[in-house]
């Protein structure tokens, strides 16, 4: 379905050739190609947005609400917003951090479960893009895939290609804000298992779940220990004959209440807003103190949560083997469950764990590397997800294409030599709109000083030799470990430094200078 935006701050797309272009359309073909000069709709924006997920509807928020004068549309590659929470459909889908946090600062969240649904994020998230306006700015089935910075004309090209008409059109802005999230959307991370052709049954990944996967009364065989495959089981195990949650090696899996008596009562009590405001904070610091905790005495910490998988599941439960992780809290993310429905379905015997390597696919199943035969009808391939770095663009900086696998990162949202392009990366143990909310922050800052001071290009440059490299995520996942490479580094000390921190990125991004020393500003050439 074609959506085009029709609403009036946009104006609609033309032919490069035609008189009313931007005072500056015709200038931007000077520098592609001549067949692109000749190609279809150029209009130019004050920034452009790539993403209409959960990320990108704040970006839009943040922007026309401190900067109203600003000009700007939403790029989607897909025919629908709400980005991870539209497109994941397996049983059960659900966040796996709070909503105070994983919502909006700005947009209260009312329901009375803080572990909340996928279909009410969707609607949050919906409903956040309506009753601003903004849902009017997207333009649908656009997916960007390159962008070209150019120094003279001090703005972005953004070539786009869309899904509806297999068009290839050019964009340009003065500012690019790539909200486009971090997996690719295509697929998610399978790996090759052996006889996996010869199996009956069918086989799926999460991410590719459609309404007719029937698994009542079905054996179901669920692969990975992750937050999906934990969140899979004890829905599926609900309705299905049985389901068998087989992982490679164990998870830290912790159960919260679905349902935050603290953040219900203040909001019977007091004003929506600040019955918010204040659970947001009591949830940021409560995640804050038991990070540190966590990180400063791992020991203790492992001991905690294996003490409580045990309490769980009863002391003749083998915790050992299925719940015991090889690595401390924190070095990949813990997976949360709410009400202890996982434990629950395990000891109702509904669900199993069984830690075992796979050996092969059979036609009705899977045999183990210990020769285990686990019989399924369907089998879930809850992998992961396959990272993806600015949602596939490729990024070019008059002409010469920037290899973001070797660029600093600054502050953790811009990267080094490239102007005007800020991207929003969540964090890894905390909610991601903490950060979303932050960057959108920071951006508005930027744009006003660089109204202020009539500069047309901000740029992170790196002149200091003694700043270290490190990679962008420390987590040792597997899907982390297997794509971080194309991933920007980060620098040893700030501003390069990667913060996992909520608080120090309050005074980075907040009440840090925009015009700090590693920040160069021009103006027009
Ligand atoms: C199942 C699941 C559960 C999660 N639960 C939590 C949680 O509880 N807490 C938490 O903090 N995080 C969670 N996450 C991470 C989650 O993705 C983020 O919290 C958040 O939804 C990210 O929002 P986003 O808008 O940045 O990215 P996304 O939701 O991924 O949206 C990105 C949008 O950009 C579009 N896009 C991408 N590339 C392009 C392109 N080149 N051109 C045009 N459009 C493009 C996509 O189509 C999509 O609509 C979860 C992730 C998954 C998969």
């Amino acid at each position: 379905m074609w959506n085009f935006n029709r609403g009036p701050s946009i104006p609609l797309s033309r032919e490069v050739s035609a008189p009313a272009g931007p005072p500056n359309c015709l200038f931007a073909t000077r520098h592609l190609p001549l067949t692109v000069a000749v190609m279809k709709t150029d209009s130019h924006f004050d920034v452009l947005i790539v993403g209409a997920g959960l990320s990108g509807v704040g970006a839009a928020y943040h922007l026309q609400k401190r900067l109203p004068g600003k000009s700007y549309a939403i790029l989607e590659g897909r025919e629908a917003l709400g980005g991870t929470w539209d497109l994941f459909r397996y049983p059960g889908v659900r966040s796996d951090s709070d909503m105070y946090t994983l919502g909006y600062s700005f947009k209260p969240w009312k329901d009375a479960k803080a572990i909340a649904d996928g279909p009410a994020i969707l609607e949050y998230v919906r409903e956040t893009a309506a009753e601003n306006g903004i849902d009017r700015h997207i333009r649908f089935q656009h997916r960007v895939t390159s962008a070209n910075w150019s120094t003279p004309d001090a703005w972005w090209t953004v070539t786009v290609e869309r899904g509806d008409t297999g068009e290839t059109v050019y964009l340009t802005c003065g500012f690019l804000f790539v909200c486009s999230g971090y997996y690719r959307y295509e697929a998610g991370y399978t790996p090759d298992f052996p006889g996996a052709s010869t199996f009956k049954g069918r086989i799926v990944h999460p991410q590719k779940w459609t309404p007719d996967i029937d698994h009542v009364d079905k054996t179901v065989i669920v692969i990975g220990s992750g937050a999906t495959a934990v969140t899979i089981v004890p829905e599926v195990a609900r309705t299905a004959r049985h389901v068998t949650m087989l992982q490679r090696s164990p998870t830290y899996v912790v159960s919260r209440p679905a349902q935050d008596p603290v953040a219900n009562w203040l909001r019977r009590n007091l004003p929506s807003k600040m019955a918010y405001t204040l659970t947001r904070a009591k949830n940021v610091l409560l995640q804050m103190y038991f990070y540190r905790r966590a990180r400063a005495k791992p020991e203790d910490t492992k001991a905690a949560l294996i003490h409580m998988a045990q309490k769980e599941l009863g002391p003749d439960y083998d915790v050992g083997t299925h719940f015991t992780p090889r690595y401390n809290p924190w070095d990949q993310r813990l997976c949360l469950v709410p009400d202890s429905d996982l434990f629950k379905s395990i000891r109702e015997g509904r669900a199993a764990v069984v830690t075992d390597h796979i050996e092969t696919f059979t036609a009705t199943g899977i045999r183990t590397r210990s020769g285990r035969e686990l019989p399924a009808d369907i089998v879930v391939t809850a992998t992961g997800l396959d990272l993806l770095f600015l949602g596939g663009m490729e990024i070019s900086v008059d002409g010469a294409k920037t290899d973001m696998g070797k660029v600093l990162t600054y502050k953790g949202m811009m990267y080094e030599g490239v102007p005007n392009l800020v991207s929003v990366f969540g964090y890894t143990n905390a909610s991601w709109t903490l950060k979303c909310d932050l960057t959108c922050e920071y951006v508005c800052r930027l744009l006003k000083h660089m109204d202020r001071t009539g500069a047309k290009q901000a740029t992170p440059r790196n002149s200091d030799p003694t700043i270290g490299e490190e990679p962008w995520l420390d987590f040792s996942s597997g899907y982390v470990q297997r794509t971080v490479g194309r991933f920007p580094r980060q620098g040893s000390r700030k501003p390069w430094k990667l913060h996992q921190n909520y608080a120090l990125d309050i005074m980075s991004l907040r009440y840090g200078a925009v015009d700090d020393p590693a920040m160069e500003f021009k103006g027009k050439a």
